[in-house]
C-alpha cells in the first residue's frame, strides 16, 4: 500500500495544471479507495454546483470501467453546504450506497468539496482520503500562482493554450451533434487608448484600471475559469454552448458596461472586441489571430464597438487567412 501510496504522489505531483491536477487526484483516489463515484465541486456564489472532475466507475463483466464527466452527478446541496460551513466530513446516508462529502480549503475560500460515494464502510480509509486532499490542497496553491496574472488574479497567457486544447478535446463530438448547434466563442477585449491613461495618470493609475476592468469581465462572464490576461490592456473571453446571437449579446453587454462605468480619475473609457466562433477542429493559434484580425478591424472602425471575423468576411471586409492545414510546407 505505500508504494502505490507513494506512486500516487509522484503522479500528482507530476501535473501541471490546476484542472490535470483534479483529474489525477480523483484517478488515484479511485486506485486507493473502493468508490462507485467521485467528483471534486464547487459551489458558486449564487448556490449553484460546479463539478471540476466527476468520475463514475460502473462495472462491465465484471471489470471496473472508468466513465469521466457524465452528466448524471447528482449531489446532495444540503449535505455539502453543511460540509463547507462547518468545514467537517459529512455523511449523506439518504442514498442505498452511502455518499460522503468531505471540504477542501483551496483558494482561502470554503467553497470546495469533495464528493464520494461507495456501496462499503469508508471509515478505514478516511486516513487516506484526508492525506491526499491535502496533498491536493497544497500542490493546487502552487500551480494557482503559475496560472495566474499576478495584478489582475485573472488566468495568465501561458495557461491559456493548455486550457484551449482541453476545451476543443472535451467538445469534439465523435458524430457532429445536428440538434444542438450551440458553440463556443472567442473574444479579445482590448482598452481603447490606454497609453494615453498611462500617460496621464502614471503606470499605477493604469494597473488600477487594469484591475477595474478584470473585475467587471469577473462579474459579467459567465465562467471565471475561461478569462485570461493575455498581455498588457489585452483579455480574452471565452464563451460556451451559446448561439451567436447570445455571445454577441453578452459582450454588447459588456461593452455597454465599461462604456458607461465611471472609473477612477473621471475618465471614461471604452473597449473594442474582436470576436469569432471557436471550432473544435482550428488550431488556438488561428481562433486568437481571427479574434485578432476582427479586433484590428473594430480598432480601426471607430473602436468601441464589436466585430465578427465570420461576418466581416462574409462582407468582403477581411480576406480569410489560409488555414493551418492549407498551408503548402514544401
Ligand atoms: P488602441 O486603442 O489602439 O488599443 O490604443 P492603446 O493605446 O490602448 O494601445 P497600445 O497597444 O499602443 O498601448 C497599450 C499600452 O498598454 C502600452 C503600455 O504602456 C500599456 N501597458 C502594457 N502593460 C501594462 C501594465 O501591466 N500596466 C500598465 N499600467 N500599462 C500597461
Ligand atoms: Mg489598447
Ligand atoms: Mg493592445
Amino acid at each position: 500500500m505505500s508504494s502505490r501510496i507513494l506512486e500516487s504522489v509522484v503522479a500528482i505531483t507530476s501535473q501541471k495544471d490546476t484542472d490535470d491536477l483534479a483529474y489525477s487526484v480523483i484517478a488515484t483516489l479511485a486506485e486507493l479507495v473502493p468508490l462507485a463515484s467521485a467528483a471534486i465541486v464547487q459551489i458558486s456564489h449564487e448556490n449553484t454546483i460546479n463539478p471540476l472532475v466527476h468520475l463514475e466507475i460502473k462495472q462491465v463483466d465484471d471489470k471496473p470501467t472508468y466513465h469521466w464527466d457524465l452528466p448524471t452527478l447528482e449531489l446532495n446541496i444540503q449535505a455539502i453546504t453543511t460540509c463547507l460551513i462547518d468545514q467537517h466530513p459529512v455523511d449523506d446516508e439518504s442514498d442505498d450506497a452511502q455518499a460522503h462529502y468531505f471540504p477542501i480549503s483551496i483558494n482561502d475560500s470554503f467553497s470546495t468539496a469533495l464528493y464520494i460515494k461507495s456501496a462499503v464502510d469508508l471509515s478505514e480509509h478516511y486516513s487516506v482520503i484526508k492525506g491526499l486532499l491535502l496533498i491536493y490542497k497544497n500542490y493546487h496553491s502552487l500551480l494557482q500562482e503559475s496560472e495566474h496574472d499576478k495584478l489582475t488574479g485573472l488566468l495568465n497567457r501561458n495557461s491559456f493554450e493548455r486550457r484551449i486544447n482541453r476545451l476543443a478535446r472535451i467538445k469534439r463530438p465523435a458524430q457532429p451533434d445536428t440538434l444542438n448547434n450551440d458553440s463556443a466563442w472567442l473574444a479579445i477585449i482590448d482598452i481603447d487608448y490606454f497609453k494615453r491613461i498611462n500617460d496621464t495618470y502614471g503606470h499605477i493609475g493604469g494597473d488600477e484600471i487594469l484591475l477595474i476592468v478584470a473585475q467587471r469581465m469577473q462579474a459579467h462572464f459567465p465562467n471565471r475559469n475561461l478569462l485570461f490576461r493575455f498581455g498588457g490592456e489585452e483579455f480574452v473571453v471565452v464563451l460556451e454552448k451559446m448561439k451567436k446571437q447570445q455571445a454577441q449579446a453578452t459582450l454588447e453587454e459588456f461593452r455597454a458596461l465599461v462604456e458607461n462605468h465611471s472609473f477612477p480619475f473621471d475618465e471614461s473609457l471604452t473597449v473594442s472586441i474582436g470576436y469569432c466562433e471557436l471550432s473544435s477542429f482550428d488550431y488556438p493559434t488561428t481562433v486568437i489571430d481571427q479574434a485578432d484580425k476582427a479586433l484590428y478591424y473594430a480598432k480601426e472602425n471607430g473602436r468601441n464597438k464589436i466585430d465578427n471575423y465570420h461576418e466581416l468576411v462574409v462582407q468582403g471586409l477581411l480576406t480569410p487567412q489560409a488555414e493551418a492545414g492549407d498551408i503548402e510546407l514544401f
